[in-house]
């Protein structure tokens, strides 16, 4: 393994960003890797910097790396920015430059945690999903616009569309996450409605035959937003739309319950010398009211390097241990603020840590 570099970027970010990856960083440290690490500005903090939320020099250097820890952005200070200024447009000017498609939403719900579920502990007990939701096309991206009907009324408009290569690639990622999974695969649309809705069942269809492994099901949205709250348990890889799975993923959320333990991955089709290069960032923000005090849960962004390691590293060993680890620091009771509990910041690392 020795001789190898895995080069990660870190881009810490805004207000709990650096404290939340700092540990991220320890417990990869512990894994005895060929790991280096490569800063970067991001954010608010880039902004104060440099004037930009995402500098040249940051692009760069994400360019030069196999993966991207990305921690929070977010930062009060720029809320009178124009847009394009924001914090929030490094995160979406990196997905776009480094053609981040597929965001990977993983869903469960560790052993002795079930009641922070607002859903009934014994249906919430069953949830270990993965949400792969496009990022990149469907009605966000489609022609939009404001026009005046013939009769005088205003009437806005956006347009859904799929291409077949959008819809393949995203199906691809579908399975191949099915395949280092449970092998389930549920493809989530609207086909008995909307055109691309059939497009999309049909590419699904067809790449399912290279994934002879892989158990593929359908459903229509509208059932699986309900499914997903009666019996979570039935899902392990569900893949969409970005409409559909931008509600998906939120909803699940809420089933598992604290932010501070939900994971995420954006995905495209560069291929690293390890695995797939992608980007990794805990679901919440850059929580600014708990910013500085040490007591922000790391587990969300560590569970995120377990996922690095999982999809752009080739590390599933690696990644499995520290979810093992995680999941028993949970179970032992040790407990961030956003669960009830009172660890801090650091002594949630050192207890994973202690636990690797
Ligand atoms: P953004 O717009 O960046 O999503 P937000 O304000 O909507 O920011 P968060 O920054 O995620 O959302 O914060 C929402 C709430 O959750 C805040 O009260 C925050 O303190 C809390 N929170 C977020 N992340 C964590 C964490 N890792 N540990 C503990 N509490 C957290
Ligand atoms: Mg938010």
């Amino acid at each position: 393994m020795k001789g190898f570099d895995m080069k990660i970027a870190v881009f810490a970010g805004d207000g709990i960003g650096p404290e939340v990856t700092g540990e991220a960083l320890r417990i990869l440290d512990a894994l005895d890797l060929p790991l280096s690490y490569h800063e970067g500005d991001v954010g608010g903090a880039a902004y104060k910097k440099h004037g930009h939320p995402l500098p040249q020099a940051t692009l760069d250097t994400a360019k030069a790396c196999d993966a991207i820890l990305f921690g929070a952005v977010g930062d009060f200070d720029c809320d009178h920015l124009s847009r394009d200024l924001r914090p929030e447009q490094a995160i979406l000017g990196l997905r776009s430059a480094n053609g981040l498609f597929a965001n990977l939403r993983p869903a469960r719900v560790f052993p002795g945690l079930e009641d922070t579920s607002a859903l009934k502990p014994e249906i919430a007990a069953a949830i270990d999903l993965l949400i792969v939701r496009e990022l990149n096309g469907d009605v966000y991206f489609g022609e939009k616009g404001m026009r005046t009907t013939a009769d005088g009324l205003r009437e806005g408009y956006d347009v859904m569309s799929y291409d077949e290569s959008e819809v393949r690639r995203i199906a691809i990622a579908g399975f191949e996450a099915a395949k280092k999974r449970r092998g389930l695969l549920c493809s989530v649309d609207k086909a008995n409605v909307l055109e691309t809705s059939q497009l999309w069942r049909d590419v699904v269809i067809e790449v399912s035959a290279d994934y002879p492994d892989v158990t593929l099901s359908h459903m229509y949205v509208d059932n699986a937003a309900m499914q997903l709250v009666k019996n979570p348990g039935q899902f392990d890889v569900v893949v969409t739309g970005n409409l559909f799975g931008d509600i998906l993923s939120d909803q699940a959320s809420m089933c598992v319950g604290s932010i501070g333990l939900l994971a995420s991955a954006s995905l495209g089709e560069r291929k690293t010398e390890f695995g797939t290069f992608g980007l990794y960032e805990p679901i919440h923000g850059s929580a600014p009211d708990i910013a500085g005090k040490g007591i922000a849960n790391p587990m969300a962004t560590i569970l995120s390097a377990a996922e690095l390691l999982r999809h752009s590293l080739g590390q599933e060993e690696q990644a499995a241990r520290v979810e093992a680890a995680v999941a028993k620091t949970l179970a032992d009771g040790i407990l961030g603020g956003d669960l009830g509990g009172s660890a801090g910041t650091r002594e949630i690392g050192d207890a994973v840590l202690a636990r690797l």
